[in-house]
């Protein structure tokens, strides 16, 4: 991606502190930057648990980044969130909050915090555009987590309004690639049908089980895209108002479960768990704005999904088991 515009905050020769490098998309910020002049900072959840706000401020203050990349939170797909409210709403307010408040007691330059497309409304017009935001009643199954997302974006604004800090807020929609959570039960929809699907031809199985009915939307954006997303906008965008990072694609699970069935190579005589939860009808951000500041996503779906599934096959035996991810 050409960057058209000279950076307001050239990375060239800094120091960013990836909180989150374990999980999926910090992870996949970090291999980015490791390509870049750029110093990245990571802590372990041994020298600094996120949650501990001394611990925050020690971190911080010991390694003085002058950028941070909030890629930190308690992270899960729809039934982790239904299932554990509390870890939802009340780790990720002590991430995020203990994170800016140390950045800000540092001097640090530029901050980018990052939150998700559960933040909007459960029936927001399509595609959702940034100013929706609070404009209507969230979807119950997420809420939680949306609410600590939606209190993170306003904290980096309530920074910038206060004391005129450089922070900043994208929104992702729902991502995939490699480092996912592959756990049945606590993760994303991506990786659990790859998961099955892979299960159910290494069976020789007719198919696999999807939750819910199938009809409802997702859009979704490789966690490759995602990070130069990330990294494209704390070089040049400093507005207050928070940026959706999307494919400007989306489609029905049942599609998906299909294109993955393909992908993977196995039988397509779908189930439908119903007793499981849809969530929201459809969420598919506008990428409008972003666009415009010149940023466009890389990855098409289909070779995402193949090459995620490669990575899975590769490191399927070392996969942990996991409840709830916390991606720290
Ligand atoms: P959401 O975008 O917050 O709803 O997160 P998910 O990725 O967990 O779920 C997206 C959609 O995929 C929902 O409608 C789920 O019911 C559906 N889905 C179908 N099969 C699965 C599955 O095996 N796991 C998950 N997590 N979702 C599934």
């Amino acid at each position: 991606m050409s960057d058209p515009t000279s950076p307001r905050f050239p990375l060239t020769s800094k120091r960013v502190w990836v909180a989150g490098h374990r999980g999926m998309v910090g992870g996949a910020i970090v291999r980015q930057l490791e390509h870049r002049d750029v110093t990245v900072i990571t802590a372990s959840r041994q020298e600094c648990d996120l949650r501990d706000a001394a611990a925050v401020d020690a971190f911080m203050t010991a390694n003085k980044p002058d950028a941070v990349v909030i890629a930190a939170a308690k992270v899960g797909g729809i039934l982790a969130n239904d299932t554990y409210p509390v870890d939802f709403l009340q780790d990720n307010l002590l991430i995020q909050t203990n994170l800016m408040k140390a950045a800000f007691a540092a001097d640090v330059e530029k901050l980018l915090f990052l939150g998700s497309s559960c933040i909007y409304p459960k029936f927001a017009d399509q595609p959702i555009t940034e100013d929706s935001l609070l404009t209507g009643p969230l979807e119950p199954t997420n809420e939680w987590y949306a609410i600590a997302k939606i209190a993170g974006i306003k904290l980096a604004q309530a920074y910038m309004k206060q004391y005129g800090c450089r922070y900043i807020s994208a929104m992702p929609t729902n991502l995939y690639g490699p480092g996912d959570n592959f756990d049945l039960t606590s993760s994303h929809v991506i990786p659990a049908l790859m998961r099955k699907a892979h299960m159910a031809k290494v069976a020789g199985a007719p198919g696999f089980e999807v939750w819910g009915s199938g009809t409802p939307r997702r859009e979704f954006l490789h966690v490759d895209d995602l990070a130069r997303g990330c990294i494209f906008l704390l070089e040049h965008y400093e507005g207050f108002e928070h940026v959706n990072l999307g494919s400007g694609e989306d489609l029905p699970i049942k599609d998906l479960a299909f294109e993955i069935a393909r992908v993977v190579g196995c039988g397509t005589a779908l189930t439908f768990d119903t007793t499981k939860p849809d969530g929201t009808p459809r969420k598919l951000m506008s990428g409008d704005k972003v666009a415009a500041l010149g940023w466009r996503p890389e990855i098409s779906l289909a070779d995402g999904l193949a090459s995620t599934y490669a990575w899975f096959l590769q490191n399927a035996d070392a996969l942990p088991e996991r409840t709830t991810e916390m991606a720290r």
